[in-house]
């Protein structure tokens, strides 16, 4: 059995909703074509985390985004970087056995991560080029926080989900 891999935010959803993207289109149609083929297991594999499962779910069903298996970054777990948990995921499709066909990406490290481990990726522009290099320096500092302050963090990601599904 073969795996297509898709990463969401700048590859399946635009993060910016209003405009027209020939990538993100790209990236559907491949997935699309990944559907169609009875050999293939179609992974979204996100850094998101699984505080946002229902809102993701809701989102990409709105978009008419079809999938087999949904990965999210594990629950309080934001020191993790994106390429490291992408690459664990990445370990755990092929000890089931499965054949990475590719991987679609926007983020240059996790694009690198890919192709360091023998995965053809297909790169999207990374929109938030900035905003992510802020996150991914930040993600240490994470788990040193008090945990009540970590809670509260976790409540405010929530919240800046479900806030972004209304609007
Ligand atoms: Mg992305």
């Amino acid at each position: 059995m073969k795996a297509a891999i898709f990463d969401i935010d700048d590859t399946l959803l635009s993060s910016k909703e209003d405009e027209e993207d020939d990538f993100i289109q790209l990236a559907r149609n491949l997935l699309d074509r990944a559907n169609e083929d009875e050999e293939t297991l179609t992974v979204l594999l996100t850094a998101r985390a699984e505080e946002i499962r229902d809102e993701t779910i809701e989102k990409l069903n709105e978009a008419g985004i079809n999938f087999d298996r949904l990965y999210m970054r594990p629950e309080n777990r934001f020191e993790v970087r994106d390429e490291v948990y992408k690459k664990s995921v990445l370990e755990d499709l092929r000890s089931e056995g499965l054949d990475i066909s590719f991987a679609v990406d926007d983020k240059n490290f996790v694009a690198e991560m890919w192709r360091d481990n023998n995965v053809t990726c297909l790169k999207l522009p990374e929109r938030q080029y900035l905003r992510n290099r802020f996150y991914r320096k930040t993600r240490k500092l994470y788990p040193l926080l008090p945990r009540p302050l970590q809670r509260l963090f976790q409540r405010y990601y929530r919240y800046r989900y479900r806030k972004r599904i209304k609007d």
